[in-house]
C-alpha cells in the first residue's frame, strides 16, 4: 500500500521545485492524481495549458479522449488508476520537454513509483516511452511489454493528443491499434486486481495482441 503521507510529501516538494527552467512559466505544478494503490500507472510527457491552469493531469481535449478510451475501450474507471507525467510543469507552447528537464524531474516520478509499486507502467506517447525504455519508434514498440526495474513491465501506447490528429478508427490506423491496447489494458487491470501473476498476464495479453493483429 502506498503511504499517503509520503505521496503528499512528494506533491509538496513538486509544488516548490525550481530545479529546471519550467518553473518560470508555470501557473501550477501537475503532480498526477488517481488511485495511489493502482497496479497500473499511466505516464505521459508533460502538462498542457488546461493542466497548467487546473493543476490536474489530462483534463484538456486529449484528457477528454483519454476518458473515453478508459470508459469505452478499456471498460475501466479512470479513478482506478494513477496518472502522471515525466515533467510536472508545462513546457512553454507545449513543446516536448528537453532531456535536461526530464532528467531534472524524473526523480519525482521515481519517488511516486516507489510508493505506488505498480506492476505495469503504461507510457502514453513516444516521449515517455523513450525516457523509460530507450525505444524510439512507437509504431514498432507499442502494444508490447518491456522489462523495467523490480520486475515492473512497461507497455507503451499512443498519446491521446496524437489520436486527436488521427481520427480514423479503420483497421491498421493508430486509433485502431490504440483501441486494441486499451482493451488489453482493461484485461490487465482485471487480472492484476484478481492477484494474477504478472508474467502470466504478459503471456496471455501478448497472445491476444498477436491473434488480433495488434502486434
Ligand atoms: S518540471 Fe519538474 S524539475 Fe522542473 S521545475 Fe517543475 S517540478 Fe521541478
Amino acid at each position: 500500500m502506498a503511504n499517503i503521507k509520503e505521496m503528499n510529501f512528494i506533491k509538496d516538494k513538486i509544488k516548490i521545485c525550481e530545479k529546471c527552467s519550467l518553473h518560470l512559466s508555470r501557473n501550477n505544478t501537475v503532480p498526477g492524481e488517481g488511485n495511489i494503490n493502482s497496479k497500473i500507472v499511466f505516464v505521459g510527457e508533460g502538462p498542457g495549458a488546461d493542466e497548467d491552469s487546473s493543476g490536474r493531469p489530462f483534463v484538456g481535449r486529449a484528457g477528454k479522449l483519454l476518458d473515453v478510451m478508459f470508459k469505452d475501450w478499456a471498460k475501466i474507471d479512470r479513478n482506478q488508476i494513477f496518472i502522471t507525467n515525466i515533467v510536472k510543469c508545462r513546457p512553454p507552447k507545449n513543446r516536448v520537454p528537453s532531456d535536461e528537464e526530464m532528467n531534472s524531474c524524473g526523480h519525482f516520478l521515481e519517488a511516486q513509483l516507489i510508493q505506488i509499486k505498480p506492476k505495469i507502467i503504461v507510457t502514453l506517447g513516444s516521449t515517455s516511452m523513450k525516457y523509460l525504455t530507450n525505444k524510439t519508434k512507437i509504431t514498432e514498440s507499442r502494444g508490447k511489454f518491456y522489462d523495467w526495474y523490480s520486475g515492473i513491465k512497461i507497455f507503451p501506447t499512443f498519446h491521446p493528443s496524437y489520436l486527436l490528429r488521427n481520427p480514423s478508427m479503420q483497421k491498421g490506423t493508430p486509433r485502431w491499434y490504440s483501441w486494441l491496447d486499451m482493451r488489453a489494458i482493461g484485461i490487465m487491470i482485471k487480472a492484476l486486481n484478481n492477484d494474477k501473476n504478472v508474467e502470466d498476464i504478459v503471456k496471455a495479453v501478448t497472445k491476444i495482441m498477436k491473434d488480433s493483429g495488434g502486434i
